[in-house]
């Protein structure tokens, strides 16, 4: 195997260090137009206690990859290549990340229904690409709801704190910016 491997960016010290720029960032917006930054907050969804290895099941034995952002090696089994999506209903399609965090943060947290045309519309996909994202985006709910669970919580989270409504974050004395 001719990978490179970073043995500086282990999980979870990398993560962390993504998602601080994520609690910095002044609007939900950006963070749906960073691949990067919305990559960590499925990341974070999918393996709350870091990445786990889809062959043998280890956790704390990742290595991040250089060749390609957000796929993962394993250095317990040396086996596999795999990212947050590997293994769910989300894998496998062309769409960005981002593009089904803007998917799930309209369905789940501002609870709209929007029809194909408008899902194709909206994120500038084709009617038969959206028809797919809508019929894994149930999947993912049915299949995967903790993960699924999650990711509501970490947008609701964030969408919060950008319109400052966080009653509970605000109690608990934290930095809310008035921007
Ligand atoms: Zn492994």
């Amino acid at each position: 195997m001719s990978e490179q491997i970073s043995s500086t960016t282990a999980f979870p010290a990398n993560l962390n260090g993504v998602f601080d720029r994520v609690r910095q960032s002044p609007t939900i917006g950006e963070i749906f137009e960073s691949e990067e930054l919305s990559r960590s907050l499925v990341e974070a969804a999918r393996w709350p206690q870091g990445p786990e290895c889809p062959s043998c099941k280890s956790v704390g034995a990742a290595c991040k990859l250089t060749t390609r952002p957000g796929l993962w090696t394993c250095k317990a089994c040396r086996r596999c290549q795999y990212s947050a999506t590997s293994g769910t209903p989300l894998h496998g399609t062309r769409v960005t990340i981002a593009a089904w965090l803007v998917l799930f943060h309209a369905f789940e947290v501002r609870k709209q229904r929007l029809s194909v045309s408008q899902v194709s519309h909206k994120l500038n996909v084709s009617y038969l690409t959206a028809k797919s994202m809508l019929q894994r985006l149930d999947q993912l709910k049915t299949e995967m709801p903790e993960m699924a669970d999650r990711l509501r919580s970490q947008l609701i989270d964030l969408s919060g704190r950008r319109e400052g409504v966080m009653p509970a974050m605000a109690r608990m004395g934290s930095v809310v910016t008035g921007a």
